[in-house]
């Protein structure tokens, strides 16, 4: 059984019959138990005697600290934020809740350093950033372990996908700050050249979803380029990020390079945004976040990269290489328990193989292994925080409220043992809502997609379109003719023709609309994290 107050699975397939026809009712498969947030009030500094010892284990509880200027710190005000295991409901470490002040100092750090950093040579540059991806790798185990106990995430996803991302981030980019060039136009008389030069001090801010592996995919190209870095991980999920803080300093970045302040948004991410010397801010997160960070920093023209939310379409044609699209769409809408931004959640299926589609599609997520995060097999962990699971469940209710059908899923999975306390959601398939509905038009950001029919090619192009969100998107066909014009004409930033997730990190990364503003990946992130300046000299014959 699916729902807590019915039953309890100690981790195995979501269990649901598979006509999944009676469990139209969404909402009474959602149990609200009175659970903790990921992260807790704060706890004084006089409850504690905090260890200063690098992540320290007292009572079990992990102690996390701030990298600024080479040294690893608490914050000014020795206030600290407990963190939460999601599939346990347990606390297992605290963090520095940081203010303005520890932004200011790392700003400062970061300004003395510039000078040198940035007059290294790029190959110098390349080194240290090779010397980083190193360690990551002699550490992969261990930081997987860390990213799933941190997330709640499976621990095969965080040793497949997370970690070795992280990884490539920091070699890709290596390898950018050698290769990276700039232009010179010629002309009668006229030689005009362009330097990219590096920015100065940049802030970096990044969400829970893909941790390390976001958070890396930032540091990395800003310090490629020269510049030196405050960067600002999830308070949700700042494990790995001070994992890598220990790394830098064992890799012997020198001090100030790379600055790291854990904390609340509205406090450090505030803050550094506002910060009169941060030349640029690369955000990724939600778009409610995402325009307040630009209606402050819009003011002082600071540089803006905006990665923000998503509604994304999976689009599939009758002529659809069949099992690969039921396949992939499984990963694509469930993967990380629907918490990728590039995640399809509205799944458009054209009705010539509507019926044979949705029942395989339900017939496969029922197979889907949800359990303990720990376990080799688990493909479903746990939602990341408390609070981000009620967000959810409050979204089946309101599918309820709209008039879905719930034909696998529709609730929250209570486990045995271990795991009893954990934010478990059932992956969720929701039949019968309208394209216009809100469950179609909002970002859930979880383990709920919708499937519904559709006729014509116009017609579910329009659907597709609909949302305020552009950010990713899959078409499934063998009509090539068809692909690239639906390509052209959907408003998204990326577009997969019969695939999901496959990343060349070469090319441009990023949302229209309400996704986003600018682009990541590849030379757009080197250019972003550079000024062009232009030289013209008259050459004289
Ligand atoms: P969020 O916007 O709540 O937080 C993101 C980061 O911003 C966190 O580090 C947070 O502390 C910080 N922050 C919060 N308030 C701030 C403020 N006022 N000023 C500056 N920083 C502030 O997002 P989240 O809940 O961590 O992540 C989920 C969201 O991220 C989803 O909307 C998802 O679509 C989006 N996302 C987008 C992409 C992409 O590439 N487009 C990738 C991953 C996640």
């Amino acid at each position: 059984m699916l729902d807590g107050a019915a039953g309890k699975q100690r981790s195995g397939r979501n269990e649901q019959g598979t006509d999944g026809r009676s469990g139209q009712d969404v909402a009474e498969r959602v149990v609200h138990a009175p659970l903790r947030s990921k992260v807790r009030a704060e706890s004084t500094a006089a409850a504690d005697s905090a260890p200063r010892r690098l992540g320290a284990t007292t009572r079990d509880v992990v102690t996390l600290l701030n990298l600024i200027d080479g040294e690893l710190v608490p914050s000014a005000s020795d206030r600290w934020l407990d963190v939460v295991e999601p599939a346990t409901g347990q606390p297992y470490a605290r963090l520095p809740s940081s203010s303005a002040a520890d932004v200011d100092r790392a700003v400062a750090a970061a300004q003395r350093a510039f000078p040198a950093w940035s007059a290294r040579p790029a190959s110098e540059r390349a080194a240290f950033l090779r010397r980083i991806a190193q360690l990551l790798g002699e550490r992969l185990e261990a930081l997987a372990g860390d990213e799933s106990t941190d997330s709640g995430k499976p621990l095969r996803v965080a040793t497949a996908t997370d970690i070795p991302r992280a990884i490539q981030n920091f070699e890709f980019f290596a390898d950018a700050a050698t290769q990276f060039s700039s232009e010179s136009h010629h002309d009668a008389g006229i030689l005009n050249y362009t330097t990219r030069a590096p920015l100065g001090v940049v802030g970096c801010i990044s969400p829970w979803n893909l941790p390390l592996y976001l958070f890396t995919w930032k540091i990395a190209p800003a310090l490629a380029a020269g510049n030196c870095v405050v960067a600002k991980p999830s308070e949700v999920t700042p494990l790995t990020a001070y994992r890598l803080s220990e790394i830098a300093r064992e890799a012997g970045l020198p001090p100030g390079v790379l600055n790291i302040v854990h904390g609340l948004g509205a406090e450090v991410g505030s803050a550094l945004t506002a910060h009169p010397d941060v030349k640029a801010i690369s955000f990724t997160g939600s778009t409610a976040v995402g325009s307040e960070i630009a209606r402050v920093a819009a003011p002082a023209f600071k540089k803006l990269s905006l990665e923000m939310g998503g509604k994304n379409p999976n689009v599939i044609f009758a002529d659809c290489n069949f099992e690969d699209a039921v396949e992939t769409t499984v990963r694509s809408s469930f993967a990380n328990q629907g918490q990728i931004c590039l995640c399809g959640s509205r799944i458009f299926v054209e009705r010539a193989i509507y019926t044979r589609f949705r029942d395989a599609l339900v017939e496969r997520v029922q197979r889907l292994v949800q359990g303990d995060p720990r376990e080799p097999a688990t493909e479903q962990g746990a939602l990341v925080s408390e609070p981000h699971l009620q967000k959810v469940l409050s979204y089946l209710a309101l599918a309820r409220e709209e008039g879905a059908t719930a034909l696998t899923g529709g609730g929250r999975v209570q486990l045995e043992g271990r795991c009893e306390a954990g934010y478990f959601v059932a992956p969720t398939l929701l039949e019968g809502l309208p394209s216009t509905s809100r469950i179609n038009q909002e970002e859930i950001f979880g383990p709920v997609a919708t499937i519904m029919p559709f006729d014509h090619e116009d017609e579910v192009l329009g659907w597709a379109n609909s949302t305020s969100y552009g950010l990713a998107a899959t078409v499934w066909t063998r009509d090539l003719d068809r692909a690239h014009r639906f390509a052209g004409k959907l408003q998204s930033g990326i577009v997969w023709l019969n695939c999901w997730m496959v990343r060349d990190l070469r090319t441009p990364f990023g949302g229209v609309k309400s996704s986003g503003v600018g682009r990541e990946g590849g030379l757009e992130a080197m250019r972003f994290f550079t000024e062009p300046k232009n030289v013209c000299l008259k050459v004289h014959s």
